[in-house]
């Protein structure tokens, strides 16, 4: 069995009047992330992770923010064509474990919800998806409510049939 694990990192800054999108799930706000496409930085650095994991360079690579087509685009699509880069080379997801990190909104009642889409999306179980926030105790950049940042660890299995088999 052949396993990986891969680490994603995604930033954006908050704007007055845009909508927020995290994890798939559209959240109340006064403000939202300024971005080519919906600005979904859980998507975003989910979807780097999931590359990471499988060599397959990074999300700027595959959906680059100079294209037109990405245009406003919503970044689950991104996430389902990522899931299936890492099918075509064999790859299933095994896990993925998420920290938002924010200021405000507080994100407590939209963790359940980002957990049932994002599980949905990466064709898992909810108990393999994980989805934490915190603040940054009003240091830097996130904690003067400039921006959002999330971190994103995963792993993936390739060829763990046989060996299920054999067990
Ligand atoms: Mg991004």
């Amino acid at each position: 069995m052949d396993f990986r694990v891969g680490f994603g990192y995604d930033s954006h800054r908050l704007a007055d009047g845009l909508p927020l999108r995290l994890g798939g799930i559209d959240i109340p706000s006064d403000r939202g992330c300024v971005a080519h496409s919906d600005g979904d930085a859980v998507i975003h650095a989910l979807c780097d992770a999931l590359l990471g994991a499988a060599a397959l360079e990074d999300i700027g690579t595959h959906f680059p923010d100079t294209d037109p087509a990405y245009k406003g685009i919503d970044s689950t699509l991104l996430l389902q064509k990522t899931v299936a880069l890492l099918q075509k080379d064999h790859w299933k997801v095994n896990n993925a474990d998420i920290t938002i990190i924010m200021e405000k909104p507080k994100l407590a009642d939209y963790k359940p919800l980002m957990r049932t889409r994002l599980a949905e999306l990466l064709q898992l179980g909810e108990d393999a998806v994980c989805v934490k926030a915190k603040t940054n105790e009003k240091m830097g950049f996130v904690g003067a409510g400039e921006g959002v940042a999330v971190t994103v660890a995963v792993s993936i299995v390739k060829g763990c049939r046989q060996a299920l088999v054999f067990l």
